[in-house]
């Protein structure tokens, strides 16, 4: 599995020393620097690339065993390769690796991926139960049509970057202490990581060397009956587009706004209806407007009490099931009852109201002294449960102080 690729670059043999392979390296350096040899093209990044390889004992080690797809894979032991990137691989085959794979039956790696774009959309309820057609306009990225995403005027081919020497990191050196020093690579700001250049003269007209342009898209967005808040819509490669990285998606993320009747739980749908007491007692009809506009008509039988709080189910008005929107979920209503105002008849109605209703618990009043007749206030708990409480505490002290006690004692 292994190959000769990065040993042939620098014109040693396999079993070359560090030595040999530094001083091979320092000489091709020379030869093909950007700033020197501008003609060279990528011959100065993969002399680097071999040499960065070949010079670190471990990454050697994983080359010489598994060649250049085990570096791309990370070698085996969490080896961190990320300083390369893929882009470095494809300056070796051209086409990228795939070519070299397909016939090894090696594991298939796609070209780099670009990341996805994530779109809110806010629908509502009545969308997700019915179903909607949406149109989402977005403005991508396109590979600009003029150059063909070179950046360029035709023939014209950027030149690598002299502020990282072609590529596309910069060392940044910073002293942490005394004789200490810190090394970090940083993507070069000059060519945003690119490793090279379109002169400012040869730059395409169309994109002014930014290889790609605007595009204004216009995405049809299906809202299937049974879809829920937060589900997810994949428009796959509509993403933006980069030349030589299959674009990413577009994912558009449904938002449910609140809805003012009807709560949704997974297919169920829920609410609160107030009825009168009259109807809590003696029956009801009531209509209510569903999410597809129909109207539907909710009753109770006379005899049947729906005390405050009770729930009652309607089988198969609930939400439609996503994929299979015949079929539905029940709608649960829970019931508020609003008994009537004080005084909401005249005093003589209700001696003639009470025998229509249910017995009262019989009463007998106990005679004697400890029976004593109370008033029965307005319960405001923010306001009384101090005062009863500094109430409470002084009878407690009465009690033990006071002459009660010595009382009971005699
Ligand atoms: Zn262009
Ligand atoms: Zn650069």
């Amino acid at each position: 599995m292994s190959d000769n690729t990065l040993y042939q670059l620098l014109g040693v043999s396999r079993n070359a020393s560090d030595g040999e392979i530094k001083k091979a390296y320092r000489k091709l350096a020379k030869e093909f620097h950007p700033d020197k040899n501008p003609e060279a093209g990528d011959k100065f990044k993969e002399i680097s690339f071999a040499y960065e390889v070949l010079t670190d004992p471990q990454k050697r080690r994983i080359y010489d065993t598994q060649g250049l797809r085990g570096l791309q894979e990370g070698g085996g032991g969490g080896h961190d390769m990320s300083g390369f990137g893929e882009d470095i691989f494809s300056h070796f085959f051209g086409g990228g690796l795939d070519g070299m794979f397909a016939g090894m039956g090696g594991r298939h790696r796609g070209p780099r991926r670009g990341e996805d774009t994530v779109y809110p959309l806010k629908v509502t309820l009545e969308d997700l139960y019915n179903g909607k057609t949406s149109k989402l306009q977005l403005s991508k990225s396109v590979v600009c049509a003029a150059c063909g995403g070179t950046g360029g005027r035709s023939g014209k081919a950027p030149e690598p970057c002299r502020g990282c020497h072609g590529r596309g990191i910069k060392l940044h050196t910073r002293q942490i202490g005394p004789g200490m020093v810190q090394h970090k690579q940083v993507m070069c700001s000059d060519c945003h990581g690119e490793g090279e250049l379109m002169n400012e003269r040869d730059r395409c007209r169309a994109c002014h060397g930014q290889k790609t342009t605007s595009e204004v898209k216009i995405l049809e967005v299906h809202v299937d009956k049974g879809m829920r808040d937060g589900q997810k819509i994949s428009f796959r490669g509509e993403g933006n587009q980069k030349p030589g990285i299959e674009p990413g998606d577009v994912i558009v993320v449904l938002q449910q706004v609140p809805h003012e009747v009807f709560q949704r739980e997974g297919h169920d749908l829920y609410m609160t209806k107030k009825i009168s007491l009259t109807e809590s007692l003696c029956g009801f009809q009531i209509p209510i407007k569903h999410l597809d506009d129909r109207t539907v008509v909710i009753s109770s039988e006379p005899g049947t009490v729906l005390a405050p709080g009770t729930r009652r189910g309607v089988r198969g008005e609930g939400f439609p099931i996503h994929r299979s929107p015949f079929d539905k979920g029940n709608l649960y209503v829970r019931f508020d009852v609003d008994f009537p105002e004080n005084q909401w008849a005249p005093e003589s109605v209700y001696p003639k109201l009470e025998p229509l209703l249910p017995p009262r618990p019989a009463f007998t009043k106990p005679s004697g002294a400890h029976v004593e007749d109370v008033h029965l206030d307005d319960f405001d708990p923010s306001s009384q449960s101090r005062s009863s409480r500094a109430e409470a505490y002084d009878e407690d002290e009465e009690m033990h102080g006071g002459p009660g006690v010595q009382c009971a004692h005699q």
